[in-house]
């Protein structure tokens, strides 16, 4: 199918297939069965050129785009799902806000870790602020030429092995007046006054993924110097919103690994129904099988189609993906990869069951694309609002400003 991938998009995505192949499967099962951050995928992840693949030349980056970052994704998905999650965090979401809004000095700090293998992680959610992030309390106070950041979040991608972190905290000037919702860059261990943090208190036992540590981060006076907040054109109190955009980017490329492990376990699934024979004759020849074979084929034809139209949405006057599409792409295709790796699962039996095959694995990879970076239900509400063109109550995606606080003003 002609997706209308360029020659150098095609030779990117064979390259990508190759690496996934031959570097990145050899060690899914043991990365998820040692739980185990692959350090020597990073490295090899990044001699191939895989991470910062999207940085701009200005800042020793390829200068690429979402859409070929999606097609290196989608194949190391198909292999291996902590690879992939590797590539999605060292081309999107934090970088990628980063190189929107940052200065030319963030902009520098960030390329050069991540184009040295670093994952920059982003810190949003707390225990208390899910989908509702606007709840957090971390909070972030002024003290001369440095902020001083306390509070707590969990569940973040990287804990524990990431060097670059884009916190986000509720911003107070010297005086104790609250300014709005900021991003700061801190650098774990790299900087004598971040001595006091990031911390991990806690890695989570996940489900999936378990090569990829989620951990809880605890900030203790955690100072960062105050040219290290990132700040939108809009400034703090309006500026939570753009932010947010990095996970526009971030949804495409979870969407993207998603679509890739649906596309790996359907290759699976083709392969077995043409061998595995019962009642005198390879199972592909029952029509049962034949169009759940075509149901599977065709959600994930239409997954493609919409990450690919949200990551080329970037760039008509956006450093990010349009949110309408970027939200509807990730929904679509998580949902609809969820139900192909259980139907590519159940047409290997009980072979499907067992840790001997990748599939198990996959499924428990799978299941977190409807959760993590904004849920399907919370992603429903962003584009029904839309549509609608309404501020709905239950939907906060990004800093809404109290109108009456401000009128008050
Ligand atoms: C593997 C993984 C990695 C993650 N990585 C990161 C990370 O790197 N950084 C980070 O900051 N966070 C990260 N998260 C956290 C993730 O973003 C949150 O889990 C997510 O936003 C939901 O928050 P919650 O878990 O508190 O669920 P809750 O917000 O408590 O939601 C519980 C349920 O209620 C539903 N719900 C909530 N509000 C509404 C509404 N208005 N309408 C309808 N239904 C609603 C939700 O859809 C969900 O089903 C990660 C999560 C996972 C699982």
């Amino acid at each position: 199918m002609d997706l209308g991938l360029s020659a150098d998009q095609l030779a990117l995505q064979a390259r990508a297939r190759a690496f996934a192949r031959e570097i990145a499967r050899p060690r899914a099962a043991e990365i998820d069965a040692t739980e185990q951050y692959p350090w020597d995928i990073v490295k090899a992840l990044t001699g191939a050129g895989f991470v910062g693949m999207t940085i701009p030349t200005a800042y020793g980056g390829q200068g690429r785009s979402f859409l070929d970052a999606v097609l290196v994704i989608e194949e190391m998905a198909k292999c291996c799902t902590v690879t992939a999650r590797i590539a999605v965090e060292t081309n999107m979401g934090a970088i990628s806000t980063v190189m929107a809004y940052g200065t030319d000095e963030q902009k520098r700090l960030a390329a050069s870790l991540v184009l040295s293998g670093d994952k920059p992680a982003i810190c949003i959610t707390e225990p208390e602020a899910g989908s509702d992030t606007t709840a957090m309390s971390t909070r972030a106070d002024r003290r001369g030429d440095r902020y001083v950041i306390n509070g707590r979040k969990h569940w973040i991608t990287g804990a524990g092995v990431s060097r670059l972190h884009l916190i986000f905290a509720r911003v107070f000037d010297e005086r104790g007046q609250e300014l709005g919702i900021g991003g700061f860059l801190a650098v774990r261990e790299e900087n004598e006054n971040l001595a006091k943090g990031p911390r991990m208190a806690r890695r989570e036992k996940t489900m999936g993924l378990r090569g990829m540590p989620e951990g809880e981060l605890v900030f203790e006076d955690l100072e960062v110097p105050a040219s290290m907040a990132v700040l939108p054109p809009s400034g703090f109190r309006r500026g939570f919103a753009d932010l947010m955009n990095a996970y526009n980017s971030q949804r495409v490329g979870a969407g993207s690994v998603a679509m890739g492990i649906a596309a790996g376990a359907l290759d699976l699934a083709v392969d077995w129904v043409k061998e595995r024979e019962q009642f005198g004759r390879p199972i592909g020849e029952f029509q049962g099988l034949q169009w759940m074979l075509a149901d599977m084929q065709t959600q994930l034809t239409a997954s493609r189609l919409m990450l690919y139209a949200a990551a080329r949405s970037r760039g008509s006057g956006s450093a990010f993906p349009d949110p309408m599409l970027a939200a509807q792409a990730k929904i679509f295709a998580s949902e609809a990869a969820i139900r192909i790796v259980n139907d590519a699962l159940q047409m290997f039996g009980a072979r499907g069951y067992s840790r001997d095959l990748p599939l198990e694995r996959m499924a428990r990879d799978v299941r977190m694309f409807t959760i993590g970076g904004g849920t399907a239900q919370v992603l429903r509400t962003l584009v029904a609002s839309r549509l609608l063109g309404w501020k709905l109550p239950q939907s906060r995606d990004g800093y809404v400003e109290d109108s009456r606080r401000l009128a008050a003003e």
